[in-house]
C-alpha cells in the first residue's frame, strides 16, 4: 500500500488558500504525517467544484471513459509542477495545461432577469471530465498570466503542505489556517521562550 494516500473526510472541502487553482493543490494535506487526498470519488470532484461557485450537472454517466476523479487529480498535478517550478524560478512548460484549456467549449448566454433586465451568463459544455474542468484550468492559466506569483506561499509549517495566495487583505499572512499551523507555530514559540528563560534563571 505504500505510495497510496488514505482518505480524509471533511464535512465539506475547506478552502484555505484563498484561490481556488492553490485550494485544488490543498486536496493533499499532510495528517498525522501521512499524506491524504480529498478527493477519492468523481462525487468529491463535484462537491469540490460547487463548493468554488462553478456549475456542474450532476448526471456524471454521459462523460465516458475517464473518470472526472482521475481527469482531476492530472490537473491538479499538473498545476501543483507549474507553480513548485515557478516558485523556484524555473522555467515551466504550459503545454499540459493548455491541453486542459483546449477543452474548453462554452458560448455567451443572454439571460432576461425578472424585471425585464438582461445579463450575459456563460454556459459550459460538460460533454467530458475535462471540460467539467475547464474553469478550473482557465482560473489557475489566469494565476500564472495575471497573478502575482511572488504572493503564491506555501504554509510556513514545515510539516504542512498547504497553499495559499496572500491577498491584499494582509500581506503577510504565514500560515495556511491560524487556528492550526499558526497556533502550533505560537506554542512552540512560547515553550522555547520559557525554556530560556527557564535555563537563563538557572544559571544566574
Ligand atoms: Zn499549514
Amino acid at each position: 500500500m505504500s505510495g497510496q494516500m488514505r482518505p480524509v473526510e471533511h464535512d465539506e472541502p475547506r478552502m484555505l488558500g484563498d484561490h481556488p487553482a492553490l485550494d485544488i493543490l490543498n486536496t493533499v494535506e499532510r495528517v498525522e504525517g501521512e499524506l491524504v487526498d480529498s478527493l477519492q470519488t468523481d462525487r468529491d470532484v463535484l462537491r469540490w467544484l460547487t463548493r468554488v461557485g462553478w456549475p456542474v450537472e450532476n448526471d456524471l454517466a454521459h462523460l465516458g471513459k475517464t473518470s472526472l476523479l482521475e481527469t482531476a487529480r492530472a490537473l491538479r498535478e499538473t498545476i501543483r509542477t507549474l507553480i513548485e517550478r515557478r516558485k523556484a524560478g524555473k522555467r515551466v512548460d504550459p503545454g499540459t495545461l493548455n491541453v486542459f484549456l483546449g477543452e474548453s467549449r462554452s458560448h455567451l448566454e443572454l439571460v432576461s432577469k425578472r424585471d425585464g433586465s438582461l445579463h450575459l451568463k456563460r454556459r459550459w459544455e460538460q460533454r467530458t471530465s475535462g471540460q467539467v474542468l475547464v474553469p478550473l484550468a482557465e482560473c489557475a492559466a489566469e494565476l500564472f498570466a495575471t497573478g502575482d506569483l511572488s504572493l503564491v506561499r506555501r504554509c510556513e509549517n514545515e510539516e504542512c503542505v498547504l497553499w495559499f495566495y496572500d491577498g491584499p487583505r494582509s500581506h503577510h499572512r504565514r500560515w495556511c489556517n491560524m487556528a492550526t499551523c499558526g497556533n502550533r507555530h505560537k506554542v512552540a514559540a512560547f515553550r522555547e521562550r520559557r525554556q530560556r528563560r527557564g535555563s537563563a534563571g538557572r544559571i544566574s
